[in-house]
């Protein structure tokens, strides 16, 4: 098997979530250390393919990661909704069978991404919320946490800086993971996890959990995880828009992926950006806020670990080499 020729080059981008850093940039070693983060879990999910995993097993576990870190807010490090709780959301795609699972509103499943596959293998739906939710994790044996266990003292202060501002939906630092890889056997899988938009409404969904607006796979076209002002993410249908420009108009990665960004997110008023991973192994990642944390690699290719504008955001380069023009 190891050998056998048919077999494609893996790849797999992460991100972290795109938002606004304010006047003074990110500090010097919240930059270290969110690099040095991305730069560890990309690894740990590049091993997966290396060894000839599939592409939902590297996606499921680079975002249970960036969950198990408070530096996003995913997870551990979730941000606060108005009541100073926190609702935790996620999703993840199957590209090759179209399977998906997604949960919302969780306030005590430690690792949201670990339970939406549950959702997906293990129960006949594709989307669980709130009280029933719960019970299924519970069914299920997912790890439960206290709800304490997602707060920081980071998020905590950006909470009363909103309640300050009673600003409700504008970004502020990135926020939001996610993740999309293609295997070795040709397969795609995305997945995405959120603890929403700061000061939410209790009860509010994001983008991140709804199937085709913040996450989407098919091994027909490609993988995509969103991140940004959900609302605009769900209206603008903004995943599926992706996959649909490459399956119905034969458009490539980056044009797709751009135009949707700029035409059903940016000129309704919304932004943010999505990482989008295609069968030959192309990755793009736009995004129109100041930052996205996001990193990415593919087999014989080095890991590009960027945040803000004027990094790499993609690998057209190297799949131009690699495909000799
Ligand atoms: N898309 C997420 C949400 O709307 C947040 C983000 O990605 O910034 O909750």
């Amino acid at each position: 098997m190891k050998n056998d020729r048919s077999k494609a080059a893996w790849a797999l981008a992460i991100h972290g979530g795109a938002g606004d850093l304010g006047a003074d940039g990110l500090p010097a070693e919240r930059e270290r250390a969110v690099r040095a983060a991305l730069g560890e879990i990309l690894g740990a999910a590049a091993r997966i393919l290396a060894e000839g995993g599939t592409s939902l097993d590297a996606v499921g576990e680079a975002v249970r990661l960036l969950e198990d870190s408070p530096l996003f807010n995913a997870g551990k490090g979730s941000v606060f909704n108005a009541r100073g709780e926190h609702e935790l959301d996620a999703s993840i795609m199957d590209g090759a069978t179209l399977s998906a699972g997604a949960v919302a509103g969780l306030t005590r499943v430690k690792n949201p991404i670990v339970l939406a596959r549950r959702v997906m293998a293990a129960s006949p739906h594709v989307f669980l919320a709130g009280e029933g939710a719960l019970e299924f994790a519970k069914a299920e044996r997912v790890a439960l946490v206290e709800p304490e266990y997602f707060s920081t003292e980071d998020r905590r202060r950006a909470l009363e800086r909103a309640r300050a501002d009673a600003a409700r939906s504008a970004p502020t630092e990135p926020e939001t993971v996610g993740a999309v890889a293609l295997d070795v056997d040709g397969h795609l899988a995305a997945a995405t996890s959120t603890g929403g938009l700061t000061n939410k409404l209790p009860g509010r969904v994001s983008d991140s959990a709804i199937i085709g607006a913040g996450t989407y796979a098919s091994d027909a076209s490609c993988a995509v995880s969103c991140t940004g002002q959900g609302e605009f993410f769900i209206r603008g249908t903004a995943a599926r828009d992706v996959a649909a420009l490459l399956e119905y108009a034969g458009a490539d990665l980056r044009s797709a992926a751009e135009s949707v960004l700029r035409e059903r997110v940016e000129a309704r008023g919304g932004r943010g950006g999505l990482i989008a991973l295609d069968r030959i192994g192309r990755i793009v990642c736009p995004f129109d806020t100041d930052a996205m944390y996001r990193a990415y690699t593919a087999a014989g290719d080095e890991a590009v670990v960027a945040i803000g504008r004027g990094e790499p955001d993609g690998n057209d380069e190297s799949i131009r080499r690699r495909r000799g023009g």
